[in-house]
């Protein structure tokens, strides 16, 4: 099967091979987190577990330019998302030494401090978020049994923007909206504060996410300032849909 993330990253290292693009790059062993985490979070699926460490953006910084500008996807990942890394290491680090994924770590956030809960969430969410996008592509939605999922419970995939859109304009202040899988395999819309997501035990909202929306400022402004809703409907002509199937697949 086509794994779009992975031709992203074989494109990212011929760009940076290129010197065309400077990021830098945390690589963990994804391969032993497979083995040791899937039994930590049972809303985890089957998908591949999250280190602490910044995977590649799998694009360059100008690749969503009709959305999302290249200043703005600079910043975002190469200084907040790497400072949620960085400070969740430093966390694991002082309370949590033996826990290998970022996973293992949402399911008991109520264990932690503050500061493990803001940089867990802030990591998890953010490695989501780079690889629930791609460039920009024309009548641009899910196909199979996704969008028939997608269809049946919120009427049609235009009512499931709107409902997600709504999440996000309605957020006070910084958070996500996610379309999440509940315990129960049925899809559902919500949003979170902060860097809060739907692993965490202690979430209004719980289940698995299939798709996070960035709706903190930091995500816009440069380019929509006060106009959120704006950022939000061009959004979804970069949303990665393939990558959001293979998420839904992995806890049907
Ligand atoms: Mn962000």
């Amino acid at each position: 099967m086509e794994n779009n993330f992975d031709g992203g990253r074989r494109q990212f290292i011929r760009n940076a091979a290129l010197g065309t693009l400077s990021v830098s790059v945390g690589l963990t062993a994804m391969g032993s987190l497979l083995q040791s985490c899937g039994a930590t979070n049972k809303m985890a699926g089957s998908f591949p577990a999250t280190g602490f460490g910044q995977q590649p953006l799998p694009y360059r910084y100008d690749a969503l330019e009709e959305v999302i500008d290249v200043k703005t996807m600079e910043i975002h990942y190469s200084k907040h998302a790497a400072a949620y890394s960085k400070a969740l290491n430093e966390a694991v680090s002082a309370e949590a030494p033996q826990i290998k994924s970022t996973e293992a770590l949402l399911a008991n956030i109520s264990k932690y401090t503050i500061k493990m809960r803001n940089n867990a969430g802030g990591h998890y969410n953010h490695e989501l978020f780079w690889k629930s996008m791609r460039p920009k592509k024309n009548d641009n939605q899910p196909t199979g049994k996704l969008l028939a999922a997608l269809e049946k419970t919120f009427g049609s995939f235009a009512e499931f923007k709107k409902q997600l859109g709504e999440a996000g304009t309605q957020r006070f202040g910084s958070g996500w909206a996610w379309l999440y899988m509940d315990a129960g395999k049925v899809l559902k819309i919500g949003s979170t504060p902060n860097q809060d997501n739907p692993l965490m035990n202690v979430s209004d909202i719980k289940g698995f996410p299939l798709l996070g929306l960035d709706v903190w400022e930091h995500a816009y402004y440069l380019k929509y300032q006060n106009k959120r809703a704006d950022y939000i409907n061009n959004w979804w002509n970069v949303v990665n849909w393939d990558y959001i199937q293979q998420r839904y697949e992995s806890v049907l």
